[in-house]
């Protein structure tokens, strides 16, 4: 089968490799879509993981099934899930799953840049099987959207409250409709660019002036930006990074 490995930094090949086979408690699935996520073209994320087939938001279909596994048949219409936390540790008891050792330990083989993965046994249990009519490439919004809220969820945002959301690309979008869905009173927008602010517009957002809200989510890593959110930020509110600053970038 065919991957796209990225070999250093703007370099992607694409390489034949041996069809994965499933062991007991595995599947194979076949990618018929995977996203690419901000990170996956973020050069000090990419880096350190080099070589690597990136890829963490694919929709597929089960080709193979190993021994022992339940509830899977081939021919399955999947969400592919990355990572899989424990559910058991002191940080999953806490609600920080995605801290959980294990979560970053599990992996997909090699990654959903390719024509088909291997899912190892602990990320079987998590796959969502794909409702009729749901388009694999829409499907790779489900990562994302998790993402985004449970960001909200940690951010407490509650129907009546202010959202500030600052940036609007793919995640900015998302959190202005993902808090339409949870009856928010309003959410504002910054963002530079022309065409996003219309994207940003179209979802019901606002152009923010000088507005306090609740909480502010931040969908950019610029500093300028974080700080120009936290001065939004009213007194008892949350400010929500969610793109992480560049380990090297400017402090905050
Ligand atoms: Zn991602
Ligand atoms: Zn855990």
């Amino acid at each position: 089968m065919r991957v796209a490995r990225s070999v250093a930094l703007d370099d992607v090949k694409i390489e034949d490799i041996e069809d994965p086979v499933p062991g007991d408690d595995e599947v194979v699935c076949d990618v018929l879509a995977c996203g690419v996520c901000a990170s996956d073209v973020t050069d000090w994320y990419v880096e350190r993981k080099l070589p690597a087939v990136l890829g963490h938001e694919p929709a597929g279909i089960v080709t193979a099934v190993g021994d022992g596994v339940p509830d899977v048949s081939e021919g399955d219409r999947v969400v592919i899930h990355h990572h899989s936390p424990c559910g058991e540790c002191r940080r999953c008891r806490r609600g920080h799953e995605t801290l959980c050792e294990r979560f970053r330990s599990t992996q997909l083989d090699p990654g959903g840049f390719a024509e088909r993965l291997r899912v190892p046994a602990d990320l079987v249990s998590e796959l969502l099987p794909l409702p009729d009519g749901l388009e694999p490439a829409a499907a790779t919004m489900v990562e994302p959207l998790a993402c985004i809220l449970r960001s909200q969820d940690r951010a407490g945002l509650r129907p009546g409250d202010g959202l500030l959301v600052v940036g609007a690309g793919v995640n900015g979008l998302l959190q202005i409709a993902a808090a339409h869905a949870r009856a928010v009173e309003a959410v504002w927008i910054r963002e530079p660019r022309a065409d996003r602010l219309a994207l940003a517009e179209g979802l019901g957002a606002e152009r923010h002036g000088n507005e306090l809200v609740d909480v502010a989510v931040v969908c950019t890593p610029k500093a300028d930006a974080i700080a120009d959110a936290a001065a939004a930020v009213a007194p008892g509110g949350t400010l929500c990074l969610y793109a992480p600053p560049a380990p090297d970038g400017p402090p905050l």
